[in-house]
């Protein structure tokens, strides 16, 4: 590790290779994120503008064994970019180029700088006719971030976790090593990973432990032409999984979402002493149905409306005529969006443990997540969504908290550490997991994946410099 004293020289070094202004120490010694996470030090934060200039900067931190933690916007809401270890933050928000938009495969080749905003609008402008899929994150976040962290997304029920859309990557390894995978190893074009050993996973929810992936192929789908949002009530958990899960095992809905009361409250501007009255929701659902043609489109919301029936549900609102009453639900419309009620929370915190795992413990879980925030005096905010046709199920359980006061951080730890054993218990796996609950996933691993992980990890990354403290102990 650099000294601080060292740090200038390092500094200049590291402009040497990306120019002068692209390197700084200032604020490299309190890097913090917006969780309950500690904050962390390094020596200089670097910001890399092309593929070469990243593994120049690796060769040097290899030079002169320095840790390397990647960044693009630092939102992951896990503390997984901070840095533990010192040496450099590689900074990759320059590396925001769209470097492929191929109509005939409906792949986007993107650099992990590129924003949910900037691809949104790239697509809009030069693909109409396809479209890629969003998360709840702010639309300032990594496309390529979300996809190499196995996120969710809006079209996550039927395509899956979000390392499923990647075709195929290019990386840095820890000794400046560039390498590929995917069909773009081999031929002009990042159609898929199939038939190759399928080396590209090495790169997802590793957390950049594995390398810096400078380039990811990205699989888009056709915009469809017409398209329902709906909002729908829930007054128990029971008829909102039977509702999630009838919809989902159709195959004919591009998403069922699920967010429990408190997240109603947040939007709607409550922030303290939130409490649900007798006669409002458990959860609202939130349904998007697309069709190729108005008559499929029709004949899906036909079944939507029986399946939501049958599973208890009779309050079906179209978002357009709920937008005129409350325009506030906007945000929850149109993706990408910033869901500010999160971010401007008063005092800044926001926590969760999210994690994807079987239905048939879905109900329970959820009960006993809520239960579990409840017991540490947060209300019981859930989300959740069927996942990949509904082989397996979302279950987020979420914080918004005051990082000022101690004592509330203090609380927020020991409810999240309960969180992802809890989860666990139910045949759940933390995603995007903190260091904590990478710990808690690892101790009940089979021995073998453990063993497996270390071995890959020794391989590409022998002096554990790549991101230091992601999955400890391996
Ligand atoms: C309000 C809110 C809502 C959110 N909703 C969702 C949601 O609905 N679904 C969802 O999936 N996520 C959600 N997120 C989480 C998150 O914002 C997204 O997954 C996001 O895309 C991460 O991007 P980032 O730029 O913040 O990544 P960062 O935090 O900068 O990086 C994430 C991790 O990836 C590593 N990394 C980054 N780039 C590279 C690279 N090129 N090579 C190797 N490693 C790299 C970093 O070291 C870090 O460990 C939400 C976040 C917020 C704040």
């Amino acid at each position: 590790m650099a000294t601080r004293a060292a740090a200038p020289a390092l500094a200049r070094a590291l402009a040497g290779i990306v120019g002068d202004g692209h390197v700084t120490t200032v604020g490299a010694d309190h890097v913090a994120d917006i969780t309950e996470h500690p904050p962390g030090r390094a020596d200089v934060v670097v910001h890399p503008g092309t593929t070469d200039e990243v593994r120049a900067v690796l060769a040097l931190a290899r030079q002169r064994g320095l840790p390397v933690t990647p960044v693009v916007a630092g939102y992951n809401v896990a503390g997984i970019a901070i840095p533990r270890a010192g040496g450099i933050v590689l900074d990759l928000k320059r590396l925001d180029r769209i470097v492929a938009l191929d109509h005939d495969t409906m792949t986007v080749v993107v650099e992990p700088g590129v924003t949910f905003a900037q691809l949104k609008a790239h697509l809009d402008a030069e693909a109409p006719e396809l479209a890629y899929t969003y998360p709840f994150a702010p639309p300032f976040t990594s496309v390529m971030a979300n996809a190499l962290l196995d996120g969710l997304n809006n079209l996550s029920l039927p395509h899956g976790a979000m390392g499923q859309w990647i075709t195929g990557v290019e990386a840095v390894l820890a000794d400046g090593t560039v390498v590929r995978t995917g069909s773009g190893a081999v031929v002009d074009g990042w159609f898929g990973r199939a038939p190759l050993p399928d080396l590209t996973g090495l790169f997802v929810s590793t957390q950049g432990t594995t390398g810096v992936v400078t380039r990811a192929g990205l699989q888009l789908v056709p915009a469809a032409p017409h398209r329902q949002r709906w909002f729908a009530f829930a007054y128990d958990l029971e008829a909102a999984y039977a509702a999630m899960r009838a919809l989902a095992r159709t195959g004919s809905y591009d998403d069922v979402g699920c967010m429990s009361w408190p997240s109603a409250k947040l939007l709607f501007g409550a922030t303290r002493g939130l409490v649900r009255s007798d006669d409002e929701p458990l959860a609202f659902l939130f349904i998007d149905i697309t069709g190729a043609s108005g008559d499929e489109l029709a004949a899906r919301e036909r079944l939507a409306r029986d399946l939501l029936r049958r599973a208890g549900i009779e309050s079906v609102f179209e978002v357009a005529d709920l937008l005129r009453l409350m325009p506030h639900l906007a945000k929850l419309a149109e993706l990408p969006t910033t869901l500010d009620f999160l971010l401007d929370f008063p005092g800044g915190g926001l926590a969760w443990v999210g994690s994807y795992g079987p239905g048939g413990a879905w109900v329970e879980g959820a009960a006993a997540g809520m239960a579990t925030l409840e017991r540490h005096g947060f209300p019981p905010f859930l989300v959740a969504r069927p996942m990949a046709g509904g082989h397996y199920y979302v279950l987020r359980f979420v914080a918004c908290f005051d990082k000022g006061d101690d004592r509330e951080v203090e609380r927020v730890r020991a409810c999240m550490g309960e969180l992802a054993d809890l989860v666990l218990d139910h045949g759940y796996v933390p995603y995007k997991a903190s260091a904590d609950a990478a710990e808690r996933i690892l101790a009940r691993a089979h021995p073998g994946f453990a063993e497996l992980l270390t071995r890959v990890r020794d391989a590409l990354d022998p002096e554990r410099r790549m991101n230091p403290g992601r999955w400890p102990g391996t």
